[in-house]
């Protein structure tokens, strides 16, 4: 089953338009629409429900791929769970760069590198009172 036009709305309106892994919204990148992300990848038998898609940016979806976890000192961490866990006990915002509060965080900023010249920039641009 794939997901259709009901639960895509849905995703994106409980994201607030935002991609749930680096926060851009999507009025902040208007040429490139948001992708419907499976958080668990089809290959790895996530379900097409609303339990499991989330909304993110062409970055963050390009960058996960189909992975569920990376390596952050050397030790294999789960990535940031949009649905079952809390942004801001991971992550954190600081001036124009993305903090990784745990390791879970730190290893989802490095592995989709959401600190890159790119988007440093366009928070720059979007927030420019940081
Ligand atoms: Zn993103």
């Amino acid at each position: 089953m794939a997901i259709d036009a009901a639960l895509r709305r849905l995703v994106r309106l409980r994201a607030g338009n935002r991609c749930e892994y680096c926060g851009f919204h999507q009025d902040e990148l208007p040429l490139v629409t948001f992708h419907i992300e499976h958080v668990i990848s089809k290959q790895r038998a996530g379900t097409d429900d609303a339990s499991n898609p989330c909304l993110a940016c062409h970055w963050c979806n390009f960058h996960k791929g189909p992975n569920l976890a990376t390596q952050v000192d050397g030790l294999l961490v789960p990535l940031f769970n949009p649905r079952t866990q809390r942004w801001d006990e991971h992550f954190a915002a600081q001036g124009d760069l993305i903090v990784g509060l745990t390791p879970i965080g730190r290893g989802t900023i490095a592995l989709f590198n959401m600190n890159d010249d790119d988007r440093i920039e366009l928070r720059r641009i979007a927030s420019p009172n940081n």
